[in-house]
């Protein structure tokens, strides 16, 4: 089958030149490639610019694999994964669950692997990659020998390329149930029905950065199965952590029992009422942690977002005590980093409180930030302390 053929228009080329991955429908001239394909990439004159996934449904109709005039093939495929890999043993620490492949910010765009001890969690979720899972679980397999590979394809994205949405499994066994460490503690995860593949491994770093601002009485907000919490807990003398969801609740103790942690009190309620009450009662703590869902889930919802992300700073800012540490997070693209500080700064001015910056973060660095691509930056992580 001849290779497909995309012409880009110059503003398009000028965007992949730039190191951006992306090509818009409205910057392709023209195109002869089956949506799910490798196509070649040409400007309005000819010059090749490289390689990459057509789609023939998503308003981005480009991923770029690669600006060189190479074959696009298993080997290809095998040594981007493998050079993915080889960063993450440089990187991670103390853990068994991290993301082994970042999509974009490893030059494997739209793919997700991500790794809890022995088994392999992967999403495919363009058109490209998708039509080339089979290929991806053979590699995966071949170059780590998991025990058994799950596709986690349920993320709504997958809608915009015409794919359905499905939780499969692609190799060997994955039981519904797995233990792996982070930061030395050990985690449960469900990686057919828990949160995004089964965890929030972004904030593993974070999580063991805040240790050390941990002391005395800490409240952790949006704790989910016990992240922050758990990791501070060794640190502090109580630890209140609280969470909507009773089945995240129940898996958080289940967790806490397995390490023999005793000073943590996971409780099921909602944060904004939990936040106000201790506001009302004037009660405090050492060290508040916020970490909620993505207000801001696309540019409509940025405002009411602002809103959420200054009642719940505010009400954590009036409950610390002097010198006290807010740990305070926004995984919203749409909430910038800028932008996440100024909401925090009205909060505190609207709480009378001075506060520094004492760490501006963001997600563990086994996903990584492509420098040319903001897409791939998405949560802040900003520990303040205040005065
Ligand atoms: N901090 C966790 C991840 C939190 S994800 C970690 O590091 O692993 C966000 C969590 O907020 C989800 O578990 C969700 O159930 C919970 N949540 C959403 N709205 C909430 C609310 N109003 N009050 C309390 N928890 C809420």
């Amino acid at each position: 089958m001849a290779e497909g053929q995309v012409i880009v228009s110059q503003r398009g080329a000028e965007r992949l030149r730039y190191g951006h991955l992306w090509v818009y429908r409205s910057d392709v001239r023209s195109s002869h490639a089956e949506g799910g394909s490798i196509a070649r990439l040409t400007d309005e004159h000819g010059n090749f610019l490289g390689r990459a996934f057509f789609s023939s449904l998503s308003q981005i109709a480009v991923r770029l694999l690669t600006r060189e005039d190479v074959p696009v093939d298993r080997a290809f495929f095998a040594a981007r994964i493998r050079a993915a890999a080889d960063y993450r043993k440089r990187i991670v620490e103390d853990s068994e669950a991290y993301r082994l492949v970042y999509s974009e910010a490893d030059l494997l765009p739209s793919l997700i692997v991500d790794r809890y001890s022995d088994w392999l969690v992967i999403q495919t979720l363009s058109q490209g990659a998708d039509r080339l899972k089979e290929e991806f679980v053979s590699i995966l397999a071949e170059l780590f020998s998991p025990r058994g590979i799950l596709e986690r394809n349920d993320p709504r994205v997958r809608d915009l390329e015409g794919l359905d949405r499905r939780v499969s499994l692609l190799f060997g066994d994955v039981p519904s149930e797995i233990e792996a460490r982070r930061n030395g503690i050990r985690f449960l995860h469900d990686l057919h029905k828990g949160q995004k593949t089964g965890g929030f491994l972004d904030q593993r770093e974070n999580h063991r950065a805040a240790m050390a601002y941990a002391s005395g009485s800490v409240l952790d907000c949006f704790t989910y199965q016990g992240g922050f919490a758990l990791t501070l807990a060794a640190r502090a003398d109580q630890v209140e952590a609280i969470d909507m969801s009773g089945q995240a609740i129940e898996v958080a103790r289940r967790n806490q029992d397995l390490n023999g942690i005793r000073n943590v009190t996971f409780r099921e309620a909602n944060a904004f009422d939990v936040l106000n009450g201790y506001d009302e009662a004037k009660r405090t703590f050492d060290a508040v942690i916020l970490d909620p869902p993505a207000f801001a889930k696309n540019r409509d919802s940025i405002a009411a977002a602002v809103r959420g992300y200054r009642e719940i700073n505010l009400r954590a800012l009036k409950i610390l005590k002097p010198g006290g540490f807010l740990i305070t997070c926004s995984c919203s693209y749409h909430i910038p980093e800028a932008l996440f500080i100024q909401i925090v700064a009205e909060a505190a001015n609207d709480a009378r409180r001075i506060v520094q910056i004492v760490e501006r973060r963001t997600q563990s660095r086994d996903h990584p930030i492509l420098l040319t691509m903001p897409e791939t930056h998405y949560l802040k992580c900003l520990i303040l302390r205040a005065l």
